[in-house]
């Protein structure tokens, strides 16, 4: 039996994975998610203005489209959804740096060619032409996490309680007197607080999002300048989201409301009303790579951690990888692996 700690994404891509293998495991969270369930959950494969494919893209797109059809599968919902993302480009070079890009074959699968009706495509900003890219989705993230807990819910292997370092013997690899054979602990921006991971480079990452109702902005596409507006039925749309360095703050602010209310001017002139906002906060690194892999005292304490911005896109195969290396002695991507932060100290 391994023990969880932690159920956002991180904790759930394990816990599925780990069901998938038929391996034992309990869960434990402390029901207080703080960036899974604000997520908007999309996931897209380019990183605009520079137009450049995210980091293993290749590797993460099809592991997450197979991945979470089948965990809707499992638990019967549909939260999984391929999106169409509209770019107005910024300036010249960014459209310049498209075209050149979309002809070479590693991005032709993602960029689409720029047409007539792309560069007509009507926007507040639409000085220097719009594109589009394929492979994009978007996870309805507050319908993946409820359904997600009461799939396990109805398994009996979550438990909600908040863990106290000191019930943890890292001796006989134990907590509350049960023992297990591995602890992974994924609990995202809190971190800081473990006695055993805790000095590792996590910053926090506040990020807000508007939740907004329109009857003019498409439902089919989500479009992109200065902020997203995702669609997400029903006329509403996610809209964000800001970045406020080394803030531990959950709440929500009127500057974080005004900042993205400024952008959403970017991208649409037409009356909306703000239906919530919502604020989170992201565990995300020093060098952007997420942080997986084995305490050096107590191989049986892991971490999966780090995930930044791209959650959704990264957690699937990462927690794959990392079971393939803490159970079967897989390499691990040294991107990845803790260990770099270890070397550097030497
Ligand atoms: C505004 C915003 C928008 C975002 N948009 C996107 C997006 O569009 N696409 C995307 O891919 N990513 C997005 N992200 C990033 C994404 O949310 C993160 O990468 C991801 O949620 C991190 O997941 P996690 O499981 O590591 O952490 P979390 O989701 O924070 O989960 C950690 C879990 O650990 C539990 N926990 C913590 N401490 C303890 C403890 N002591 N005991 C028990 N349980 C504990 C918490 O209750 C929580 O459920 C966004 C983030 C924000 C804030």
């Amino acid at each position: 039996m391994h023990l969880i700690v932690g159920s956002g994404i991180a904790g759930l891509s394990l816990a599925f994975s780990m069901y998938e293998r038929n391996i034992p495991f309990k869960l434990i969270d402390a029901k207080k998610n703080y960036s899974s369930l604000v997520a908007a959950g999309l996931i897209n494969p380019i990183v605009f203005r520079r137009t450049t494919k995210s980091w293993r893209v290749d590797d993460f797109t099809p592991y997450l489209a197979s991945f979470y059809k089948r965990i809707e599968a499992l638990v019967g919902a549909n939260f999984f959804h391929p999106i169409s993302i509209r770019r107005i480009f910024a300036h010249e070079q960014e459209r310049d740096e498209w075209c050149k890009k979309q002809l070479q074959s590693e991005y032709s699968s993602y960029l689409n060619q720029i047409t007539s009706e792309d560069d007509a495509f009507s926007n507040p900003k639409n000085n220097f032409g719009t594109g589009t890219i394929e492979h994009a989705y978007y996870v309805s993230t507050v319908t993946f996490m409820e359904e997600a807990y009461r799939f396990f819910e109805s398994k009996q292997c979550i438990h909600y309680e908040e863990v106290d370092y000191s019930d943890f013997n890292t001796t006989t690899t134990s907590y509350k007197n049960e023992t297990y054979e591995k602890i992974f602990f994924c609990q995202g921006y809190t971190n800081a607080e473990n006695p055993w991971f805790g000095s590792l480079p996590i910053q926090c990452t506040k990020g807000e999002t508007l939740t907004i109702h329109s009857t003019k902005l498409p439902e089919d596409v989500s479009l992109n300048l200065k902020c997203f507006i995702l669609p997400i039925g029903h006329q509403q749309f996610k809209v964000g989201a800001t970045y406020d360095w080394n803030s531990t703050d959950l709440s929500i602010t009127e500057k974080g409301k005004a900042q993205i209310e400024a952008h959403l001017t970017t991208l649409t002139n037409d009356p909306y009303t703000i239906v919530e906002q919502k604020a989170g906060i992201r565990p995300t690194v020093l060098d952007r790579r997420p942080l997986l892999g084995k305490h050096a005292e107590f191989p049986n304490l892991i971490l999966f951690n780090g995930l930044g911005t791209k959650g959704y896109m990264m957690a699937p195969l990462l927690a794959s990888e990392l079971l393939d290396h803490v159970l079967n002695g897989a390499m691990l991507d040294p991107e990845v692996n803790i260990q770099r932060f270890a070397k550097e100290k030497k």
